[in-house]
């Protein structure tokens, strides 16, 4: 059997295939979802079932998005009645998803953070998601504001989820190897009235600021400085020459709301 070959599986370098052969670990991210009886747990990603045997044995309803037809076979075959839907989750109508829901994954790395963006803003039954993903992007999902690795993903995804760093994982516990290592992190859900009202409005801002990090916010917002903008301002003494990572995700919030 040839590397990154296993149980006759060739690792699909363009899907992410990296697979945990770790059984603690395993179980230790299945356990961070806390299922319970009526849960409907969502996995993202099953590949070779790594995650799917434990959240198997839970009493939830199990719902599995795989976009590789190859292992989605294998999952049929070894999980009969598993509800396996064949699709790319980045085109999946996460807006549309019905009832309370968690969702959780061994994400693949390339499409994590994109992933996560869409989720946490899209899917209004969520009550709690828990995802793997690279350490780099764990630590832009949990910095706080002003530190070096807080960026667009972080203001965005903090306007929907408190999210929680839980533990790392080296490369050692994948077949094939990754490069770098993973993380962990658990995301809860915010109440409705800690999210955006209009979350268009929100993404514009955030996008337009972090395009140009290194400029102060008064600068990159130099076209629409009116009246308003100024005000809040100085309504939330806040210095007109900071930097995008300065303001807080609540601050992002109420400022798009000026615009
Ligand atoms: N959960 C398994 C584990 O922990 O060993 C596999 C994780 S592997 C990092 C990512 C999985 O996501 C692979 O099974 C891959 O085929 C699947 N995948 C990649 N891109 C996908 C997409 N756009 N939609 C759905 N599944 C995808």
């Amino acid at each position: 059997m040839k590397k990154n070959e296993r149980a006759g599986h060739r690792a699909k370098k363009s899907l992410g295939q990296n697979f945990l052969q770790d059984d603690n670990i395993c179980g230790k991210i299945v356990d961070a979802i806390f299922p319970e009886a009526d849960d409907h747990i969502i996995e993202i990603g099953p590949g070779q079932g790594a995650l799917t045997r434990y959240l198997a044995e839970t009493p939830c309803r199990l719902t599995v998005i795989e976009k590789d037809d190859g292992l989605a076979d294998r999952l049929e075959a070894e999980y009969p009645g598993l509800e396996i839907l064949r699709r790319d989750a980045l085109e999946f109508p996460w807006a549309t998803l019905d009832g309370p829901c968690k969702i959780i994954g061994n994400l693949p790395y390339n499409i994590g953070s994109k992933l996560i963006w869409d989720i946490v803003s899209s899917v209004r039954g969520l009550q709690r998601a828990v995802f793997m993903v690279q350490h780099e992007v764990a630590m832009r999902l949990t910095a706080k504001s002003g530190n070096k690795t807080y960026g667009g993903l972080t203001a965005w995804v903090r306007n929907f989820a408190e999210t929680k760093y839980l533990f790392k994982v080296p490369p050692t516990v994948f077949r094939p190897r990754p490069k770098v290592d993973s993380a962990v992190v658990a995301f809860v859900p915010l109440s409705a009235n800690r999210r955006p009202e209009d979350p268009e409005r929100l993404s514009l801002l955030i996008k337009t600021l972090f395009q140009q990090r290194r400029k102060q916010v008064s600068t990159i917002l130099r076209k629409q400085w009116t009246p308003e903008v100024a005000a809040w301002f100085e309504e939330n003494a806040v210095d007109t020459r900071i930097r995008p990572e300065n303001l807080t995700p609540e601050q992002f919030r109420s400022l798009s709301q000026r615009l």
